[in-house]
């Protein structure tokens, strides 16, 4: 957020100190100034135009998208110098990730009883049976509904967006609202950080975190900090699956080879995984680059290195002198904190703990890499669909419950390990010849689990060919075993740190 506070006639420097302390502690107050200052927008109005309000520099008319209301549900927190596109993916992948997962799960179910009844039309992939045709209807079906909800989704949740809910075009109103920006906030029920690095030079985003936490007093605060860089990371990571997934529902082979003619689609999966896992990697270790950085900046946080338009400017605009926003800014801070000093020092030792905690913990939770990794189910669906339009359909069932356990357990629990793996080894090399083989060789070790379930799927289906029911229990029993023992080592893991915190004020 970035604001100007304009006019003070005082030319003496004593004069308009003065001035600075008497904004200070209007602003300090939280109260709102003008009822109509108090606005918000659907979450749906900020994203439409592909985001117009959070890339273009217009906006005149955004103002009208606004409505009068007495309660924000969450206010966006984000910096104007931050790259717009990896804001506007971060919060698709936030309000609309799981309306796209859940409608996706139901088009490629619809998709595999449609293809099942013969009413959509299929592939030939086993050469020798030129009239059986073969289904990948679920595994596209799936991957377009995804991104056409993640897109199109309507969030109807109240949210303050600076550039939507302060009329920059009435000067009264403008200074308004930023007057009553303390008490927007603490009528806000949730702060959410679209955060990047510039995000904690900017002395407005400081000050929108403080008046937040301030607003809360002893009671929690609802604090979501999303690094800009998830967005497009589970994006990538999502494609990059469907992406594997594609030659398991497309490659010809022939089953009379066997074992090596059935192999061919889970070959070239690998194949697909080198490609597509690659990106990922790559991905999620500048994920967790991105969180280094942000802990970084929160350790050396400071109101005296922060950048604001003001001091750029050398407070005079126009002929106009200008009040001084850090100064400001700073005396609102020490009114709530005791001094600015205190706020920083809590803020390194309170928020950045629980900050950087949740980030590597809370992020990548069980719902998120079910979301990620949902199109490996899509592709055992027509699996199943396949067989189901021949009537074999014991082993259209066991592929739905071989999905499911490829799904449910062995995907999140290869993701983790890759995530893990890119945690550990984030860091950036010193050359890019180096960043590549850092990549291959994490992928390398990823792979190594992307084989275990391979071999142990194919060893299932080979020796346990005819007995289809023990296949699927010898294969999916081992991996239920090992899916509640990760269960368990997590939940005796993990600390008892709550969704919310608060921090202490003076
Ligand atoms: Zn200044």
């Amino acid at each position: 957020m970035e604001h100007e506070i304009h006019g003070s006639s005082e030319r003496s420097e004593g004069g308009r100190e003065a001035k600075q302390v008497k904004v200070a502690t209007r602003v300090a107050r939280m109260e709102i100034s003008m009822p109509k200052v108090l606005r918000a927008t659907r979450a749906h109005q900020a994203l439409e135009g592909c985001a117009e309000a959070l890339r273009s520099d217009d906006c005149g008319s955004l103002y009208l998208k606004s409505f009068r209301s007495e309660k924000i549900s969450c206010f966006w927190s984000h910096s104007w110098h931050g790259g717009p596109w990896m804001k506007i993916m971060t919060l698709l992948v936030h309000y609309n990730g799981r309306a796209a997962v859940l409608f996706s799960l139901c088009f490629s179910l619809i998709s595999m009883v449609l293809f099942s009844l013969g009413i959509l039309p299929g592939i030939v992939r086993a050469p020798r049976s030129p009239d059986w045709k073969w289904s990948s209807w679920s595994l596209i079906s799936g991957f377009v509904v995804a991104v056409v909800v993640l897109l199109l989704w309507r969030p109807r949740e109240p949210v303050f967006l600076d550039r939507i809910c302060i009329n920059k075009n009435n000067m009264e109103e403008k200074k308004a609202s930023i007057f009553s920006l303390g008490g927007i906030l603490k009528r806000s029920e949730k702060m959410m950080v679209l955060w990047d690095p510039t995000w904690s030079t900017r002395l407005w985003c400081l000050f929108e975190l403080s008046a937040f936490l301030k607003s809360r007093g002893s009671s929690e605060a609802k604090l979501l900090i999303r690094p800009t860089f998830l967005g497009p990371c589970s994006m990538i990571l999502f494609s990059g699956i469907c992406f594997v997934m594609l030659p398991v529902t497309t490659i010809s082979f022939n089953p009379s080879w066997w074992p090596f003619g059935s192999l061919l689609p889970a070959l070239g999966a690998l194949l697909f995984l080198f490609i597509g896992g690659y990106v990922m990697v790559g991905a999620l270790r500048a994920y967790f680059r991105s969180l280094e950085t942000l802990q970084e900046r929160l350790q050396n946080i400071s109101f005296d290195d922060c950048r604001c338009a003001c001091c750029d400017l050398g407070h005079r605009l126009e002929g106009v002198d200008l009040l001084c926003d850090r100064e400001i800014v700073k005396e609102c801070v020490s009114i709530w904190f005791g001094s600015p000093e205190a706020f920083e020092d809590c803020i390194r030792s309170e928020l950045l703990a629980a900050v950087t905690w949740r980030l590597k913990q809370d992020v990548f939770t069980r719902h998120w890499s079910l979301s990620v990794t949902i199109p490996v189910f899509w592709g055992f669906l027509d699996l199943a669909a396949s067989f189901a339009i021949i009537h074999e359909y014991e082993e259209a069932l066991s592929f739905i419950i071989e999905g499911l356990v490829l799904w449910l357990l062995c995907g999140p629990i290869l993701l983790d390990f890759m995530t893990w793996l890119a945690f550990r080894y984030c860091r950036r090399a010193s050359s890019i010849r180096r960043e590549i083989c850092t990549n291959l060789s994490l992928l390398l070790v990823a792979s190594g689990g992307f084989l275990v379930i391979l071999v142990s799927y194919i060893l299932c289906q080979g020796f346990l060919n005819e007995r289809i029911w023990y296949a699927t229990a010898f294969f999916g029993g081992p991996w239920c075993i090992i899916a509640v023992l990760q269960f368990l080592y997590k939940v005796s893991h993990r600390s008892h740190r709550s969704n919310s915190f608060s921090l202490r004020s003076s």
